[in-house]
């Protein structure tokens, strides 16, 4: 049987099986339930009457108490209008009305007292109020007029059908008026509302709507808002702890031979105390039978490879195979090459295999993967193709930065019998705290929050147009010292012809300014062959061409430690985190490196916040928080997927603060009692089972 909240929408007062209709398709409202959590997205402030005398243009919304003096029909055709005046104690004010005049005629009487709700208005300098809502108010009634008064969202159709603002709050006291407090039964256990200081659910779900004044509207959205993370993050550690308590892995007992003499003999720096911590998190997971599954946070250049090179050492000590997945095929190279040098003359077989190792070559790499001949595997996504097997695979690495989809890990898994392997997501798109706790919500996560010692912050300015040739003049004297430069367009797909047209130019311009034989240059974009694209990268790489002019291909990882100036062009196209990956190209080296933005004159104000933001701070998290504030949490990368955002009232841009406490609650709860078995938590148990019913598949994210 339905219960009350689960009733179909059109058996509420007044809806009927049109209205309902209506609701369903514009809004999808289809039970009581769902309307009362349409919850409205601002409030009129009606707790209090403006005096007449005190209006100006600038008032915005008012609401007026007065006596209706006059009303006249004027005007002929389209242009006939009901007029009226309104006088308080202070003054007198027009009132007009384009529609329903007739109707309204009938219904005002002057000389009554009435309350006027509606926008000020200026019209040939006198002030007037189009569509005010009109209320007959006695004196005894008028206090509790006083309130914040909802506004919900609405289309022209609803509207039309008379679902407008006035409608739909209608509705609402309708609904609130058979609602009871056994329909909404209180979900949170009593000792957290007294410690978190909140109001009952079903006390909060009446002043969401309805609140008397600020104090109620606050508390209620603060209960609601925490309620919402608070259950989110419940589902999500409990899918975690569940996960841990069914899935072992295998138990990397010792640290052996191979990562201390690599500790001894390879490592030619001291690791930074963020990598040391993060290497002591995931040698406690690889050695405690249960599987890893763990994300690694680190900004550009925060030495994450190391990290994850260090725990594939612990993998091959503990006579497991580890690989390495990377988004790029320049990437993997780099990775590969990278990691080989660093474990020369150790007893450790490195392989590479990508789409593009084909034949004979790969043929053998397979077959010594298989008889477990190759100890690290790096390559691309072609690891995860059912073609590659391993022998014992215990470990397996991503380095990704949002680019592998759910699935792609999830192949990854099935790597490895009778455990999967462990798994470690390497990214360095910073995720602010607040939103990798929800995305990334049921893995551990680790924070490389240092960067190594030495590094220079890079410099960052930006120039418009008129400032090319002093570009250009910069450019020749860093190349002068023998450093190199990144110039970077803009690839967006809709004009990925204009994008083009815009970089070859650039190129050509860039080409007379610095020509042969003083300069080479190499260019890189998305419509060249990959063997063309690596052949013009590794110029670059190698130090054989002084400029790399390219379009965005080159964001994901590159590492040229020599390059010290990233000028990106037409900056205003990028997004916040695109434009700190960029920059994260330069500054790898122990040279002061810079970042020109590079822009016309015309900017929009996001685009100039974007740009400050920039030059203001390099710090990644601190940009992305930026970023998460100016875009919203609807177009951070890889929240969409995430169906996350089907959040009712939370803001994870703005609710950050509630999230955190949310968080660390669950997660206390959980740790002592992962099933919710004891008395005092019967109220989270009876709600997350009847919830779990609704948002069944919901948990599974990682
Ligand atoms: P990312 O986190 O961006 O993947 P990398 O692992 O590529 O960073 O490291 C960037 C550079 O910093 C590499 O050249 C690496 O050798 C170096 N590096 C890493 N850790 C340290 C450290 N603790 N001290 C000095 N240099 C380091
Ligand atoms: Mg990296």
């Amino acid at each position: 049987m339905a219960t009350f909240l689960e009733t179909s929408i059109e058996y509420l007062k007044g809806v009927g099986p049109m209205k309902a209709d209506l609701l369903k398709k514009e809004l999808g409202i289809h039970t009581f339930g769902d309307l009362l959590t349409a919850y409205p997205y601002r409030y009129v402030d009606k707790t209090r009457f403006h005096k007449i005398r005190e209006l100006s243009e600038q008032s915005g919304e008012v609401q007026l108490k007065g006596i209706l003096r006059k009303l006249d029909v004027r005007g002929e055709g389209r242009k006939k209008r009901l007029t009226g005046r309104l006088r308080d104690e202070t003054g007198v004010i027009e009132l007009v009305w384009f529609r329903s005049v007739y109707w309204l005629l009938n219904k005002l009487e002057v000389g009554k007292q009435y309350v006027a709700f509606g926008r000020v208005n200026s019209f040939n300098s006198f002030l007037n109020i189009p569509h005010p809502e009109m209320e007959e108010v006695s004196e005894a009634n008028l206090q509790a007029a006083l309130t914040f008064a909802p506004v919900y969202s609405s289309t022209d159709k609803l509207n039309n059908k008379g679902l407008d603002a006035k409608g739909r709050r209608r509705l609402m006291e309708l609904l609130l008026n058979k609602l009871t407090a056994a329909d909404l039964p209180e979900n949170l256990p009593d000792y957290m509302l007294e410690r978190m200081k909140l109001p009952g659910r079903f006390e909060s779900v009446r002043w969401i709507h309805f609140p008397k004044n600020q104090q109620q509207l606050d508390l209620a959205k603060k209960r609601l808002v925490f309620e919402e993370l608070f259950f989110l993050q419940m589902r999500l550690l409990q899918s975690k702890h569940r996960r841990k308590a069914s899935i072992k892995g295998y138990v990397f007992s010792k640290v052996g031979e191979l990562f201390h003499q690599f500790y001894k003999e390879k490592l030619t720096f001291e690791l930074t105390g963020a990598q040391k911590r993060v290497i002591k998190e995931i040698r406690s997971d690889l050695g405690s039978g249960i599987h890893m599954n763990r994300l690694l946070q680190g900004d550009v250049g925060s030495g994450k490879t190391i990290a994850g090179l260090l725990c594939m050492l612990i993998a091959l000590d503990n006579g497991h195979q580890a690989c390495l997945m990377a988004p790029t095929e320049i990437l993997a190279q780099q990775h590969f090459i990278g990691i080989s040098e660093q474990v020369e003359g150790m007893d450790i077989e490195v392989a590479f295999l990508s789409g593009s190792i084909k034949g004979k070559k790969r043929k053998a790499i397979l077959e010594r993967l298989k008889e477990g001949e190759i100890d690290i595997l790096i390559g691309t996504h072609a690891l995860i193709e059912d073609w590659v097997e391993f022998k014992n695979l215990g470990l397996a690495i991503t380095d990704e930065q949002h680019r592998f989809g759910v699935k792609q890990r999830a192949s990854l898994w099935k790597k490895s019998k009778p455990y999967p392997p462990h798994v470690l997501v390497m990214t360095a798109t910073p995720i602010p705290r607040t939103l990798a706790m929800t995305l990334y919500g049921d893995l551990d996560v680790s924070v490389i929050d240092e960067l190594p010692p030495g590094r220079k912050p890079v410099t960052t300015v930006h120039r418009t147009e008129n400032h090319r040739l002093r570009v250009f003049g910069f450019m020749k004297e860093e190349i002068a010292k023998g450093r190199q430069v990144y110039v970077v367009y803009p690839l967006i797909e809709e004009s990925e012809k204009l994008d083009l047209k815009n970089l070859m130019e650039g190129y050509e311009a860039i080409s007379r300014e610095f020509p042969l034989p003083d300069y080479a240059i190499s260019i890189v974009h998305g419509k060249m062959k990959a063997k063309d694209k690596d052949f013009e990268m590794q110029r670059f790489v190698k130090g054989e061409t002084q400029i790399m002019v390219a379009t965005t291909v080159i964001e994901v990882g590159v590492n040229v430690p020599n390059a010290s100036v990233m000028i990106i062009e037409n900056t205003d196209r990028f997004g916040l985190s695109q434009l700190h990956q960029l920059r994260g190209r330069v500054g790898r080296g122990a040279d002061q490196s810079y970042c020109i933005l590079m822009t016309g004159f015309q900017l929009s104000s996001d685009a100039r916040e974007r740009i400050a933001t920039m030059v203001r701070t390099n710090n990644g998290f601190e940009i992305a928080e930026a970023d998460l504030k100016l875009r919203g949490p609807g177009n951070m990368e890889g929240l969409q997927q995430s169906g996350m955002l089907n959040l009712r009232i939370a803001d994870l841009g703005r609710d950050g603060e509630i999230l955190k406490t949310a968080r660390a609650m669950a997660q206390r709860i959980l740790d002592k009692d992962p099933e919710l078995k004891h008395p005092l938590n019967a109220r989270l148990k009876k709600y997350m089972d009847t919830a779990e019913r609704k948002v069944r598949g919901w948990g599974r994210i990682s």
